[in-house]
């Protein structure tokens, strides 16, 4: 299998909107989603189809300038906008929406989102480690049950949720063992490739056909593997990614750290390994199980989030990592407040280097970002 993408996100975007539109014509109703929160089993036990919507390019902001206030992070406005200003290929085709109360900018753009199209928003614990979560919790996802069997006029059984449950699970092991494949040193795929390939492979209607692309791509990186070679030279920077900033669309800064010479060879957080080692248990009740693998999800907007930083520790060693490089979106306070604990494990704990960047999707800051990442690898290099 090809592991290079050469389609840009809105060309990926628009060939998925012309599969879901395949899928409606046939009958399929579709669920648009917003965040790593949502538990995409119910959907899928629905006999639906789950789509993220969350906008990862510049070009909508400025429309949605025109309502949010400018100083909002970038995944707020570019996801607003892409929903007012038309130029999302996929949101005109979701017949409801869901999303979570994660952070501030989104939840106050909920309510404006929610002027466009049929919207649910669960209520997000944000502590997780007390006992009373899990209740609330499990709470929302019955509720969250309950608006989709009601809009999309199904019955949600339990036997349709555990086969969503061993779907999920099956998706999650075959893309961790894919991330797993940058153990290896030097690694068979660059950061870059892996995030482009990755998210284009997730833009795919029948889970039959995703399943069979990410076996694809596994085999490829085996093979790879098996065959010795590898994606670049042995003597680059091997970096942990963490943070945001880790698709396509929103690449810019790891672009810019694979170009000055270091190599991705982990994501932490959303799209990232993290978001994969939880499975779902199979043995208990399925809305329990959901509801505990789902609160597990390490946003910052948890607090304290604690085993984000066990996580953060283990991925160091496990991956063999010379640096980390933490990214948070221009006016995301809670990533941005949180780097500072990510800073003091890396360098306090590790002893290796650490680089925050506070950045948007605009290209504007590209020269300014280039200098302090050169200046970071070689800094690595010279400390190895
Ligand atoms: S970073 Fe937090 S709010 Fe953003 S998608 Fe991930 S879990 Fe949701
Ligand atoms: S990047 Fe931060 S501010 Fe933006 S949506 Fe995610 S959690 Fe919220």
């Amino acid at each position: 299998m090809e592991l290079k993408v050469n389609q840009k996100i809105d060309e990926v975007k628009t060939n998925f909107a012309q599969q879901l539109e395949m899928a409606k014509d046939e009958g399929k109703k579709v669920v648009g989603s917003l965040c790593s929160y949502f538990p995409r089993e119910i959907v899928w036990a629905a006999g639906a189809i789950s789509v993220g919507l969350c906008g990862t390019t510049e070009g909508p902001i400025e429309a949605a300038e025109k309502v949010l206030p400018a100083d909002q992070c970038p995944m707020v406005k570019a996801t607003y906008g892409r929903a007012i200003n038309n130029t999302c290929p996929i949101f005109p085709l979701a017949d409801v929406i869901v999303g979570e109360t994660t952070c501030d900018g989104r939840k106050k753009m909920y309510e404006l989102l929610a002027r466009e199209k049929t919207m649910h928003v669960m209520d997000l614990p944000q502590r997780p480690e007390e006992p009373e979560a899990k209740i609330h919790w499990r709470g929302e996802i019955e509720k969250l049950k309950a608006f989709i069997e009601d809009q999309l006029d199904v019955k949600i059984t339990e036997t349709s949720l555990r086969e969503a449950i061993a779907r999920g699970n099956k998706e999650r092991a075959l893309l961790k063992a894919i991330h797993e494949c940058r153990k290896v040193q030097p690694p068979p795929i660059m950061g870059l490739d892996l995030v482009a390939v990755s998210t284009k492979t997730g833009y795919t209607v029948d889970r039959t056909d995703y399943h069979r692309n990410l076996e694809s791509i596994l085999s490829e990186l085996t093979r790879r593997i098996e065959t010795g070679y590898a994606a670049c030279d042995a003597k680059r920077p091997r970096i942990l990614w963490t943070g945001l900033g880790n698709s396509l669309g929103c690449d810019k800064v790891l672009r810019l750290v694979e170009e000055c010479g270091g190599v991705v060879v982990c994501q932490e957080g959303c799209g990232g390994v993290t978001r994969l080692n939880d499975p779902i248990d199979e043995t208990k009740d399925p809305l329990d199980a959901i509801a505990e693998r789902y609160l597990r999800v390490t946003c910052s907007c948890m607090t304290p989030n604690n085993t984000r930083f066990d996580d953060i520790d283990l991925l160091i060693r496990d991956f063999n990592i010379d640096g980390v490089i933490d990214l948070t979106w221009q006016s995301c306070h809670a990533f941005n407040i949180e780097s500072y604990r990510v800073g003091e494990l890396v360098r306090e704990k590790h002893g290796i280097p650490f680089l925050h960047v506070v950045t948007d999707y605009s290209q504007s800051d590209i020269g300014q970002l280039k200098v302090r990442i050169e200046a970071f690898i070689e800094q690595i290099l010279a400390e190895k």
